[in-house]
């Protein structure tokens, strides 16, 4: 809660002034128990300080909920940037108000889908050749399958974040080339080396809206 009130409604000198004025008793309760606190005395929080903050956590996952479950253009384009934010907010953390508003939403299923073509194309171009050099008896003896997978384990790679598969085979005429996820930029990982990956985004969708009929119902 502290984390995302300092990364967000409280970053910009304005804002935290007014936010400040709009929560004044839950400030002035904290910064009075605070006094005592560090005192030494080891005094508990009292309970309204605690039910006044988790009555604001609550409205704050409610309206990060509300901006996914509403189904903005990134969400109806299953943007694949959203995949990590929406794991953590179905978890029952808030996160950065901006990852949730993306600016030229990135359609999730062609990205997949063009990515994981590229990589079937490249990589059947590979264990054709691969087989084109073998000596015929070890051709035949060769399984298509083990080579397919001796080239996924080193070619495959995937956004931990984004969990977008993207192929590292440099294309022709290129030495060298970036190796970065095209949707968020972020490093990637070979698949081989079992990253933890996030849900999908439809996934996540669901426990975030049970989770929030779950905290209205306890209202
Ligand atoms: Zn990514």
């Amino acid at each position: 809660m502290i984390r995302y009130l300092f990364a967000g409604p409280l970053n910009v000198l304005n804002h935290r002034e007014q936010w400040g004025l709009d929560h004044l008793d839950l400030v002035e309760q904290t910064a009075s128990w605070w006094a005592q606190a560090k005192t030494g005395t080891g005094t508990p929080a009292p309970s309204s300080v605690l039910s006044a903050w988790r009555a604001l956590y609550r409205e704050c996952w409610t309206a990060q909920a509300d901006v996914l479950l509403s189904g903005n253009e990134a969400v109806r384009t299953a943007d694949p940037r959203l995949c990590q934010p929406a794991a953590v907010l179905a978890d029952g953390a808030l996160v950065d108000d901006r990852d949730l508003q993306l600016g030229s939403p990135i359609d999730g299923r062609a990205v997949v889908d063009e990515a994981m073509a590229e990589h079937e194309r490249r990589r059947s171009a590979a264990v054709a050749r691969a087989l084109r050099d073998l000596p015929l008896h070890r051709r035949l003896r060769t399984e298509r399958a083990d080579l397919e997978a001796a080239y996924d384990a080193e070619h495959l790679f995937v956004c931990p974040s984004c969990a977008v598969p993207c192929n590292d085979e440099a294309p022709p005429g290129h030495s060298y080339h970036v190796l970065a996820c095209r949707c968020c930029g972020g490093a990637l990982v070979r698949l081989v080396d079992a990253p933890v990956l996030p849900p999908t985004l439809a996934e996540s969708l669901e426990r975030i809206a049970a989770r929030r009929t779950r905290l209205s119902d306890r209202r």
